[in-house]
């Protein structure tokens, strides 16, 4: 029996409270010691007696703060010092190399406290604590330190210095804490740079009130917001950001206001209240459209989010009259806004205030602004729930730098993830660390924020890669920056074929390190052979991938254009039954002509076995959506479109499944272009795919003995065929893995990349 423990923790414990919590703890207990940081993680020495040792322990595990979270604890004896009480002590002299956690949304405490009239911070826009706030927004280089974050410009007024000096304070060592007198400062501008006058929030609900567009600065970037029921408000911005089709997420105060307008279900609560603050694709009520009229115009969903940050909470409070307390957070309110990211072209999102006034000029009439630098760009993360589990469709702000379990630790990988929906992601001994959304790698602003958020990501996770992973396309953006990365450094290379890292990013989420069968279902992707892959079955081992069989190909008439136009993928389908000749009856436009032509003679018409233009030629063929406004708009009102028909059984004549492994759906496609209701004939499509895709999946189980398959790929977003390939495989022994925290489309990509390159 020793008189001293050393005890060693492990995990995200550094920026969240910690060492206060111990103290509390020790002092609760009866321990005398200390604690620090260190390289490590958190360094307690205690002294006091075996039984408070453990009870120690296991109230250090129990009652961690919210925003840490504990990987290890280890405990030793230790030389006795006859300590006098418990001390907190400055980080230990040199590296200090945990990660730096997610942005939080702001917490009950720091809620109360700036809506009590009589404390020091009501109505303070920048409000935060250890348990709360910014993270890896405001952080510039590590230690996670003020010096470190953008709030190194604001020194501590002697009050906030004695809160952060004070171990039983909630903010001792919050580094972003600030008050009204030593905090940043909002302002509210418009066109000129001029400020609007009176009190900048009430200036900003202002603007908004009378149907202008204000830019809202967040906390990873600008967002772009007016009223949501104010109908003409919502056009003007969808023409001035060009964005003619895409749904706009909405803010309301709270589940309640929301649940007016959709329907939440408590996992859906659960995942709209988390300290995460996504979007969560809810599914609307009826009305719902009429009261937000053009928000998200033609489909069954709707992206709602809570307010996460002091300023949004401030915008509602304006928008009740400045009420007293926090009772009016919980009613329902029915100020709604349009938040959608300022990103005009398709850019990263705008940070800085000088790059907001100029980016949104035209777009914007008034700006909401403050002195509190944006250091990482970071989108608002998106979630829907999928059998009551959180499915991530973007994994960005409040997810983000959060570590991604491996099944085993390897050498530290740098992977640069997909053309389109990009990240990156980084390895670092058993842990994959996943960037934020960058975006789609068609600009080159776009391609600026890769490298940046390359080095930032490095930097705070302070790591070296051993080797560099990217897309086998050779012309993709993202693989010439990883090569040129690479070359730089004299670091190996390795291409991973995109369906390969698509089941290997849900393999690696979740934990398994075994030979898998592999269903990835995609719009495009390079394949093996250089031709044009998305509907694949493989079999995954690690580094190794075996194609056993793809979806029957369907030219792609003109290309890349077909992609874009579902009605030339119906005039493929056509063109595959022999009935090339009614292509310009159903699709008469100017250019039906010419692709039949190119269909007849197969020139400009390379194959594809993509599941996505499976979809669009579906959708083209019942007149969904002959031609898309942006990328997977035709699968998703296919989806909605067969939402309404949901008892619709397979077709089992409607596929069949070749020699050579091809599943070939064209024989059920005569059958829906007969039937007269067009959900009816969306539904069945929908519920033969998924009853040909598990019998596919049945015979490759029997030929391989593999129990086991990995569901990836952009089509996985679509609920219906998910759920009703999952029921299908109910009770054949096959066990499905599907995406979850990280995304199933391109936006987990990067993680399939650096574990395939893990294992090599
Ligand atoms: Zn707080
Ligand atoms: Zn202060
Ligand atoms: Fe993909």
């Amino acid at each position: 029996m020793s008189p001293a423990r050393s005890v060693r923790v492990t995990g995200v414990v550094q920026g969240v409270g910690f060492r206060p919590f111990v103290w509390r703890l020790a002092q609760d207990i009866g321990l005398r010691g200390w604690v620090r940081n260190d390289a490590a993680g958190v360094d307690i020495h205690l002294e006091g007696g075996d039984d408070r040792f453990d009870a120690f322990i296991e109230r250090l595990r129990r009652e961690a703060p919210p925003l840490s979270r504990i990987d290890g604890i280890e405990a030793h004896p230790a030389a006795f010092d006859d300590c006098a009480g418990f001390a907190v002590l400055d980080s230990e002299a040199g590296r200090v190399a945990t990660a730096i956690g997610p942005d939080a949304a702001i917490c009950p405490d720091c809620l109360a406290e700036m809506f009590d009239p009589a404390g020091r911070r009501w109505r303070h826009a920048f409000i935060t604590c250890t348990h709360c706030g910014p993270r890896y927004t405001v952080t510039r280089a590590l230690p996670y330190d003020r010096p470190q974050t953008s709030l190194a410009g604001f020194p501590l007024c002697p009050a906030c210095e004695r809160e952060y000096r004070d171990p039983a304070d909630r903010r001792f060592h919050a580094e972003t804490t600030c008050c009204p007198d030593c905090g940043p400062r909002l302002r509210c501008v418009d066109a000129a740079g001029d400020a609007l006058a009176g009190d900048p929030v009430a200036a900003a609900l202002g603007e908004i009130r009378r149907g202008r567009i204000v830019a809202v600065k967040g906390l990873g970037g600008f967002h772009l917001c007016c009223d949501a029921n104010d109908a003409e408000a919502v056009a003007r911005l969808r023409a001035r950001k060009h964005r003619e089709e895409k749904p706009f997420a909405v803010m309301l105060a709270n589940v309640d206001s929301i649940a007016a307008h959709a329907e939440v279900s408590a996992a859906e609560q659960a995942a709209l209240e988390s300290r995460e603050r996504p979007i969560v694709l809810l599914r609307k009520r009826a009305g719902a459209d009429d009261a937000f009229s053009g928000v998200a115009p033609g489909i069954a969903w709707i992206g709602a989010m809570l307010p996460y940050t002091p300023l949004h909470w401030l915008l509602f409070h304006e928008g009740c009259g400045r009420p007293a307390g926090t009772d009016w957070t919980l009613r329902g309110h029915p100020l709604a806004l349009v938040m959608t990211s300022a990103n005009p072209g398709g850019e990263p999102i705008v940070r800085d205030d000088a790059e907001a006034l100029a980016r949104l000029a035209g777009i914007a009439d008034a700006w909401l602004l403050h002195d509190r630098d944006v250091v990482s760009r970071c989108d608002d993360s998106v979630v829907r729930l999928s059998g009551g589990a959180v499915q991530a469709i973007r994994r960005s702000r409040g997810f983000v730098p959060r570590a991604i379990r491996l099944p085993a630790a390897g050498p530290s990988v740098l992977a640069f993830g997909a053309h389109l929906k990009n990240t990156v992601c980084v390895t670092r001994g058993g842990e994959a660390f996943v960037s934020q959304h960058v975006g789609d790698l068609d600009n080159a602003a776009t391609c600026d924020m890769l490298d940046e958020t390359v080095g930032r990501l490095l930097r705070l996770l302070d790591v070296e890669p051993e080797a560099v992973a990217h897309d086998l396309h050779p012309d993709y953006r993202a693989t010439q920056a990883a090569l040129a990365f690479a070359q730089e450094r004299g670091l190996p290379t390795f291409a991973v074929q995109h369906h390969h890292a698509h089941i290997a990013a849900v393999a690696a989420e979740r934990g398994r390190d075994e030979p898998l069968l592999g269903l990835a279902l995609d719009g495009v992707g390079f394949g093996a052979d250089g031709g044009i892959w998305g509907g694949e079955l493989l079999r995954v081992d690690g580094m190794r991938c075996e194609r056993l069989g793809h979806l029957r190909e369907l030219p792609l008439p003109g290309g890349d254009r077909a992609a874009r136009e579902p009605w030339r993928m119906a005039a493929a389908l056509l063109h595959a039954l022999g009935r090339g000749d009614e292509i310009e009856r159903r699709f008469p436009g100017p250019a039906a002509g010419a692709v039949r032509e190119m269909l007849a003679r197969g020139i400009q018409s390379p194959p594809t076995s993509s599941c996505g233009r499976w979809f669009d030629a579906v959708a083209g063929l019942l007149g969904v959506k002959p031609v898309a406004a942006f990328e997977g708009q035709a699968a998703m009102l296919l989806e909605g479109l067969a939402e309404r028909a949901p008892d619709a059984a397979p077709d089992p004549d409607g596929y069949a499944i070749g020699g050579d492994g091809t599943l070939d759906l064209l024989r059920g496609i005569p059958a829906l272009l007969a039937e007269p209701d067009a959900a009816m004939a969306a539904a069945r499509f929908h519920a033969t795919l998924a009853a040909g895709l598990a019998e596919w999946l049945r015979r490759a189980s029997e030929a391989t003995g593999v129990r086991a398959v990995a569901l990836g790929g952009g089509c996985f977003m679509n609920r219906i065929l998910s759920h009703r390939l999952e029921q299908a495989l109910a009770t054949s022994g096959i066990e499905v893995l599907q995406a979850g925290a990280v995304p199933p489309n391109d936006g987990g990509l990067s993680l399939g990349q650096a574990w395939v390159a893990c294992r090599r």
